[in-house]
């Protein structure tokens, strides 16, 4: 398992495929971009200019890429060309339909998969500190567990094909609820003229607590530093929010499910992007409430 192909070496995937060769995996990366080979270059990586090349003597193939359509076409691509017994760990955010096409087509190949969605930002895959969501066979997961190791600090098995996925969308999706409630709230509080110092103390140790309020506060020098000290700068871009929480819409209609708060936030982050705000970090929805369109 000592050999790597990385197909995708935009923000998160080559920080995370220079994590792995610092470990002493022997990475090959790829990119159809050629300002990103040369970025990889220059990070010390050894690329290939076409994917075949850089998967077929490689023990595992991890894809880091912007969307289903195009993870699913990578896949198709290097799948056959994999060495047999050989694994595919794809971490790009992606629909569930999607995901689980992607596990058939390599098992159809005789290859392993895992879907490995992440957690974490840019950060995370540049300190190696990401969370992994997997969805695999309990032999892909252990055949994934030691490069997972390298690239985050924690990786939880979430079931069959496509749970890490799913896994992934709902908690985004929560993640938005959450930050538009505790947007609502600060902003409550100040036309109430009631001091956001003071409301961060109660709710951070009360029942409101949550990751938005506690680690990621929304206001500008109120509880640990977030995007909000820095003029909101992503942290967390809320175009990549649209995009998840698009992605839960879709599941949601697929299996039927009831999101009506899901469904709310999709709409408010579509209406901050709407604005021109998706490249700013999601949290900075707090400024633009009253423009929102539901
Ligand atoms: P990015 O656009 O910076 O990188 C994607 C890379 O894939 C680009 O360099 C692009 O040239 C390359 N690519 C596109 N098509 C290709 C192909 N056919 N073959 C080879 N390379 C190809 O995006 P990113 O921010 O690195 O995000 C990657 C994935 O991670 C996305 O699915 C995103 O939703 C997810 N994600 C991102 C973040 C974040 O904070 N950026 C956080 C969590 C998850």
């Amino acid at each position: 398992m000592s050999t790597v192909a990385f197909i995708g070496l935009g923000n998160m995937g080559l920080p995370m495929a220079v994590n792995l060769q610092k470990a002493g995996y022997q990475v090959t990366g790829y990119d159809v971009v050629a300002s990103a080979r040369s970025a990889a270059v220059e990070a010390g990586l050894s690329i290939s200019y076409d994917a075949l090349s850089a998967v077929r003597d490689s023990a595992v193939t991890v894809t880091m890429l912007p969307d289903g359509a195009i993870a699913q076409r990578v896949a198709a691509d290097v799948l056959d060309a994999m060495p047999d017994d050989s694994l595919l760990i794809d971490c790009s955010t992606i629909d569930v339909k999607t995901a689980r096409m992607i596990h058939d087509a390599a098992k159809k190949a005789g290859k392993h998969s895992l879907d490995a969605p992440v957690s974490g930002g840019v950060v995370g895959a540049e300190a190696g500190t990401l969370t992994f969501m997997a969805g695999g066979t309990a032999d892909a997961y252990a055949r994934s567990q030691p490069l997972l190791d390298v690239m985050g600090q924690k990786a939880v098995h979430c079931g069959d094909g496509g749970a890490g996925q799913a896994a992934k969308i709902c908690n985004n999706m929560l993640l938005a609820i959450s930050m538009i409630g505790t947007c609502e709230a600060f902003s409550l509080a100040e036309k109430l003229n009631l001091d956001q110092h003071r409301l961060f103390d109660v709710i951070s140790t009360s029942s409101g607590s949550c990751w938005s309020v506690n680690t990621y506060c929304p206001v500008p020098d109120v509880g640990p530093a977030s995007p909000a000290d820095n003029g909101y700068q992503p942290g967390f871009a809320a175009a990549l929010m649209l995009k998840d929480l698009n992605l839960a819409m879709a599941a949601a209609a697929d299996a039927d499910a009831s999101t009506p708060m899901g469904t709310l936030a999709t709409n408010l982050y579509q209406s901050l992007n709407a604005l021109g705000h998706g490249g700013d970090d999601f949290s900075a929805i707090i400024n633009r409430l009253a423009d929102l369109e539901c």
